[in-house]
């Protein structure tokens, strides 16, 4: 049997496990040790995807139906890249796939960046989705107008979850400690900014088409802008863009409402400075018609993530470097690691199918290595069962408030749930 071992239990791990035990064969099959940092596994799926889009998260089910794989094994709680090297997994397992995404929120680069009051996605998204590692940061919501700049699914989820009315996030499975912060928030007005015109709009159209149905918010965008847009595309234009287009037209044509909390939504403008003394004050955009200030007390930007290094694995331009999905002698990369932060969870299925069939091809005998194990003796591994202990026990947490899950955001509860 041949010992492979993954390096990071998101999407893009999962569907790498599940990709080679589709390729098992009477005369092939493979033993999958899944390694990852957090106490918890499912990546983006527990902290990334956005608390009220809960359909989105059954892909879960999946990647449990993968775990009871009789060959497969979970060591969560394990990091790679210090005190166990990836160069000491080679050396141990068959193959070594790296599955460890993209953490890191891109930088926009511009004066101001670093103001209190200004921040990532990348940080502000784990925040409300109860990852150890941001339970700290501190968020304040005391302004009125908060602003988000980019024009992607993720920049469209902050907007949402600052514009949403607050109540609507008790059924969900969001960290206590943010709907605490929601409940006292004063933000009313959310600007999403674009630096390019609505055909360019990196949101996808079911997400566009989803604002129709916000119940608490105004969803404002300004006809001209997208009237605009349809006659620059043309007759032809893409599939994805003319569904897009047709969302936003309903919106800028939908009859005006008149709620309490607003979502605006800005196009063709090129932040320049986040202005502000010793916190946010302002941006400073560069529009078609000259510079534009709008006032607000919060900034996140979701531009787009790049990947955190691991020691021992190659780096360039926030990617592991790979050639489809081989980086070198025994090691391979799936997910945004590889390919950058693109895709739905669903994309990362067929990318890493087509890496473990690379992966496959380049296999030798088996070495029969004794894997991982040696590596850990003075490790409090989250093994599949002490996972599931911390699964249940959430989800029974919830059962009482009428949420599928009450997460735990210190990494010392999720000790303590997991009984270890
Ligand atoms: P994204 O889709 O690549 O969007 C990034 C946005 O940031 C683009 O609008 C881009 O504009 C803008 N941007 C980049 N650099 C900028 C700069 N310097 N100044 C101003 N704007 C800048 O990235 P994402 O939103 O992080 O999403 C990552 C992936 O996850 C996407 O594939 C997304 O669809 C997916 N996702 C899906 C869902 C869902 O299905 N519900 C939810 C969340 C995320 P330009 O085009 O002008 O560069």
């Amino acid at each position: 049997m041949h010992k492979i071992a993954i390096v990071g239990a998101g999407p893009a791990g999962y569907f790498a496990a599940l990709a080679l035990h589709n390729l098992q064969s009477d005369d092939r099959a493979f033993a999958i040790d899944m390694i990852e940092r957090l106490p918890t596994p499912w990546g983006l799926v527990r902290s990334g995807v956005a608390p009220d889009h809960p359909k989105i998260k059954t892909v879960a089910k999946t990647f449990e139906k993968i775990a009871a794989d009789p060959n497969f094994r979970l060591f969560a709680n394990v990091e790679i890249g210090h005190e166990i090297t990836v160069a000491q997994l080679s050396e141990k397992y068959d193959a070594v796939i790296i599955a460890t995404g993209s953490a890191l929120g891109k930088k926009l680069r511009i004066p101001g960046e670093e103001l209190r009051g200004s921040m990532s996605a990348a940080d502000f998204v784990p925040w409300y989705n109860a990852h150890p590692d941001f339970s700290d940061l501190e968020v304040s919501l005391d302004c009125d107008t908060a602003v988000v700049i980019g024009a992607g699914n993720v920049a469209m989820d902050v907007a949402r979850m600052l514009a949403l009315e607050p109540s609507e996030l008790d059924p969900t499975d969001t960290a206590d400690h943010a709907i605490t912060v929601f409940k006292k928030s004063n933000v009313r007005d959310v600007y999403i900014s674009a630096r390019r015109g609505p055909e360019h709009a990196a949101f996808t159209s079911p997400e566009l088409r989803e604002l129709g149905k916000l119940q608490h918010t105004n969803v404002i965008m300004q006809r001209e802008d997208i009237d605009a847009a349809i006659l620059r595309v043309g007759d032809a234009p893409e599939k994805d863009v003319k569904s897009n287009l047709d969302a936003m037209f309903l919106i800028a044509n939908s009859p005006s409402t008149n709620h309490e909390r607003s979502m605006h939504f800005l196009f063709e403008h090129t932040p320049r400075e986040i202005i502000g003394t010793d916190r946010v004050e302002g941006v400073i955009y560069s529009t078609p018609n000259g510079d534009v200030t709008v006032k607000c007390g919060l900034v996140i930007t979701a531009i787009g993530y790049q990947a955190a290094g691991i020691d021992g694995v190659p780096y360039e331009n926030g990617k592991v470097v790979n050639k489809d999905g081989r980086v070198k002698e025994n090691l391979y990369v799936v997910g945004w690691a590889k390919r950058g932060p693109s895709g739905v969870i669903g994309t990362n299925k067929s990318d890493a199918a087509a890496v473990m069939e690379l992966l496959v091809s380049d296999l030798g005998a088996p070495k029969n290595q004794q894997g991982i194990t040696d590596l850990i003796s003075n490790h409090k591994v989250v093994d599949q069962a002490a996972w599931q202990r911390i699964n249940e026990a959430e989800i029974a947490a919830g059962e009482v408030h009428g949420k599928p899950r009450v997460k735990s955001a210190l990494r010392e509860e999720l000790m303590n749930l997991a009984q270890l």
